[in-house]
């Protein structure tokens, strides 16, 4: 190779953004076809009431399964999904296997019947006209209690679209139909509206719950987003909890829910099915082996 002078190290960065603008383009074609093409599953990961030590119900995240690719991370193609419009087609079938796996679930037996779906969705998805007869036609085809279906939001959505946002918001809660604001903590939200939200649960972003046991600025930010939600009745989960230290923490705080490695990754139906016969104590998980994809 010639020398390594600056305008070799140009090169090398001009190509690698070629190569990043390739891949870019072919996601984006891929995808087109991904949902005729059956390729999305739905991952189910366990929320856990720390009360009760026990299931609460699931997050359910979408895998993209690749023929070639393999499994590939929402982090990836959620992203293009989302520019390219794809994430209302995507959205919507997610919101219907969530819905159907619910069911399932709920017609297993009487304990079953408590579990909640969480369900994450977009700005653009929710900003749709249709999104909330879509919702509708959902819950009536599977039959399942508006309360246990939760749609996970990001403050993003409030902050950008805040009046209109707040008006469906509030349509939707009407039908009995909870709200989460997910990732709380790094959207920038104001405290001088926050109280506003119509919000049933508030889920403290695992970028916090990484430090509680590391830095006591973060140990006090925790706590007062867990006070806080507290004093305004709202439910708070703290997302990313790998370590029973920080299960400690989050308990002697009054944190009502959690989430994370420390109980169980997110898995594919079945394995999920399985946590339903041990509900009880969820804090020694089993290695079921189960992953997130890089
Ligand atoms: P999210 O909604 O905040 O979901 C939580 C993410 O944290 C998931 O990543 C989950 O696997 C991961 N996680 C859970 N516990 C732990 C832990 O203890 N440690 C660590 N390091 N990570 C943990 P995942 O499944 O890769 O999803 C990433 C993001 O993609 C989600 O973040 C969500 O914003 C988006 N997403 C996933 N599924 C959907 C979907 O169906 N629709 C939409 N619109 N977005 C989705
Ligand atoms: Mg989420
Ligand atoms: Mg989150
Ligand atoms: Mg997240």
């Amino acid at each position: 190779r010639a020398k390594n002078t600056g305008k070799s190290c140009f090169r090398h960065y001009e190509s690698s953004m070629h190569e990043q603008a390739l891949e870019r383009i072919k996601v984006e074609n891929e995808l087109r076809f991904a949902l005729e093409r059956n390729e999305f599953c739905l991952y189910f990961q366990p929320i856990i009431s720390i009360e009760k030590n026990q299931l609460s119900g699931f997050e359910a995240l979408i895998r993209w399964c690749h023929p070639k690719y393999g499994v590939i991370s929402p982090e990836k193609f959620i992203p293009i999904a989302e520019e390219t419009g794809l994430i209302v087609p995507i959205g919507t079938w997610v919101l219907e296997k969530a819905c159907q796996q619910l069911s399932q679930w709920h017609g297993m037996g009487e304990a079953e019947k408590s579990l909640c779906m969480n369900i994450n969705v977009s700005v653009n998805q929710f900003l749709q006209p249709s999104f909330v007869q879509i919702i509708d036609k959902m819950i009536a085809k599977y039959g399942v209690p508006p309360r246990c279906i939760r749609l996970e939001i990001t403050e993003s959505l409030l902050m950008k679209h805040s009046r209109e946002a707040v008006e469906k918001l509030n349509l939707i809660k009407n039908k009995g139909v909870q709200i989460a604001i997910d990732d709380f903590g790094t959207g920038y939200s104001s405290l001088a509206y926050v109280h506003e939200f119509p919000m049933d649960q508030l889920k403290i972003d695992s970028s916090f719950i990484g430090k509680i046991n590391e830095r006591s600025q973060t140990l006090e930010v925790v706590k007062s987003i867990i006070m806080m939600s507290i004093s305004l009745g709202v439910e708070v989960v703290a997302e990313g909890v790998e370590k029973d230290e920080q299960l400690d923490i989050l308990e002697q705080l009054g944190c009502h829910k959690a989430q994370g490695y420390l109980f169980a990754r997110p898995v594919p139906e079945k394995m999920a099915t399985e946590y339903l016969n041990k509900l009880i104590p969820l804090r020694n998980p089993v290695d079921i082996g189960a992953d997130t994809p890089a």
